[in-house]
């Protein structure tokens, strides 16, 4: 009999169950590492703590390694596998039992959430489109369905489920393991499986401008100047799947014509190099996109949180866009004058207009919904990049692409700091008369301090509609601060607007 006081064990306070037995100095047993194995836990079974019968400990299989053999049984009540449930023998080449790993379920816990008999596999019809509709939701399938019924011992509960299996490939690549109540279809939990690596890659943070404090500097023929070596940051791009190319959870460059790979996930290059604009790209909005879940905007609520498409050089023009086509939803950037993919401002404008297109499907139809979409976009880019830069930097925006502009350079694209007042100033072209938009969100960013401005901000998006105008803008930032702030600063938002000449 095997005396846990000679050995190392660690308890299952709850339970009462010592969980992992190791220093084991049992005497060699006799027969196959299965034998060895069930000749132990036949003698051991109430000092291990197993209530089950061991004829609900099937014998699974045995593993061997190096050093010795791995037994494995898993646990089953009225013929229905236990999740995790499982018993481990470990044996040595000299056949002694060496360590014993024990995750059974009590039967006094399982037999109080069965009272009557599991029901046979009786499905209801309308659970079953429950899960069905929560299945579709994952996108388009790239493997059978594979369902098993279980018994989910989880978290304190235990539950008759289905454990359901399968891949996506699109709108992102998955390896999904779901555990869905068998009673309500409720989602228990959701794993991805798919083995995801970080990369390594090189950019501009957000650009030379800023990192060199430099106003001099110039796009030198999209060539690695000397001058800029200092600007370059060595990154993680984070979660890439495993093709090989810079495809992630939040970005995929599929767009991109001959577009950067590497089966090392090496993407280490510089501006003369064409995969350094993807990289930008995918580094880029894979941050932005973790900072807007870290304000709250995750699970339920996320935003755009599944790969949105990329072409890194989609035009020989200095411009670019988002395109809303249904079907489309994507990113393009443009190669005139200094690379748009160079200047990280203008990679998270665009994605500004993607993410406001994600909460609003079609937003942007009057000529004040594009000055609030082009304004909200310069926000987010100047907002997201400022602790970077030096104070007079801050309300400048994309400082490094101005100085490809008409050959000579200037000094930034656009900026938050506009004294321009409604609606006597407005012009008719969106990006102009954003920058009123722009410059209120900054104020308000002013008055509320960073987190607390992005968060409102972006809540007051769901607030509009296709159509809004700045006053419809202004109103859902106060009642934004009001659902999330208290209304501790309506007055002074109010007055922050009311200057403008808004509200
Ligand atoms: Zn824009």
């Amino acid at each position: 009999m095997l005396n846990l006081n000679s050995c190392k064990v660690r308890w299952d306070k709850n339970n009462q169950i010592p969980r992992m037995i190791s220093n084991i100095e049992e005497k060699p047993g006799h027969g196959t590492p299965r034998k060895i194995a069930q000749d132990f836990l036949h003698e051991n079974k109430d000092v291990l703590k197993i209530s089950a019968p061991l004829s609900d400990l099937r014998y699974e299989r045995t593993v061997e390694s190096l050093a010795g053999f791995t037994v494995l049984f898993q646990q089953y009540y009225e013929n229905m596998p236990i999740n995790g449930a499982w018993v481990a023998v470990h044996i040595d080449k000299k056949n002694r039992i060496f360590m014993v790993k024990n995750d059974t379920v009590p039967m006094e816990r399982i037999e109080e959430a069965f009272p009557r008999r599991i029901p046979a596999d009786t499905l209801d019809e309308a659970v079953e489109t429950v899960i069905a509709d929560t299945i579709s939701e994952y996108g388009e399938l790239d493997s059978d369905l594979f369902r098993e019924e279980m018994i989910y011992a989880k978290q304190g509960h235990i539950r008759a489920v289905w454990k359901v299996k399968f891949s996506t490939k699109y709108p992102r690549k998955g390896s999904w393991i779901l555990f869905f109540d068998r009673n309500t279809g409720s989602l228990l939990e959701e794993r991805d499986m798919l083995w995801k690596v970080h990369g390594k890659g090189k950019v501009f943070k957000p650009n030379p401008v800023v990192t060199l404090n430099r106003d001099d500097l110039l796009d030198y023929a999209d060539t690695n100047d000397v001058i800029l070596s200092k600007a370059y940051k060595t990154v993680v791009l984070k979660d890439l799947d495993q093709s090989g190319f810079l495809a992630g959870p939040y970005v995929d460059t599929v767009n991109t014509e001959n577009r950067a790979s590497s089966p090392c996930f090496d993407f280490k290059c510089t501006r003369d190099d064409d995969r350094f604009e993807e990289v930008m790209a995918y580094y880029h909005i894979d941050s932005v996109q973790r900072y807007i879940q870290s304000l709250g905007f995750r699970n339920g609520t996320s935003i755009l949180a599944h790969p949105v498409k990329v072409n890194a050089h989609g035009s020989p023009e200095d411009q670019s866009w988002f395109d809303p086509t249904t079907g489309k939803k994507d990113i393009t950037y443009g190669s005139g004058g200094v690379d748009d993919g160079e200047d990280a401002e203008i990679i998270i404008h665009e994605y500004g207009h993607a993410l406001m297109d994600a909460i609003i499907p079609g937003f942007g139809q009057s000529g004040e919904a594009e000055a609030i979409g082009e304004g909200f976009s310069d926000y987010l880019a100047g907002s997201f990049f400022a602790k970077y830069k030096k104070s007079d930097r801050k309300i400048k925006l994309a400082e490094w692409d101005a100085k490809g502009y008409s050959g000579r350079g200037e000094e930034c694209l656009r900026r938050l700091d506009s004294r321009k007042h409604y609606p006597e100033e407005m012009t008719g072209e969106c990006h102009e008369d954003g920058e009123i938009w722009s410059a209120c969100l900054w104020e308000v960013r002013t008055l509320l301090g960073i987190k607390k401005a992005d968060t409102i901000i972006i809540e007051s998006i769901f607030y509009l509609n296709q159509y809004s105008g700045f006053k419809d803008g202004a109103l859902a930032v106060i009642q934004a601060e009001k659902n999330l702030n208290g209304g501790k600063k309506t007055r002074k938002l109010e007055k922050l607007f009311r200057e403008r000449g808004i509200v």
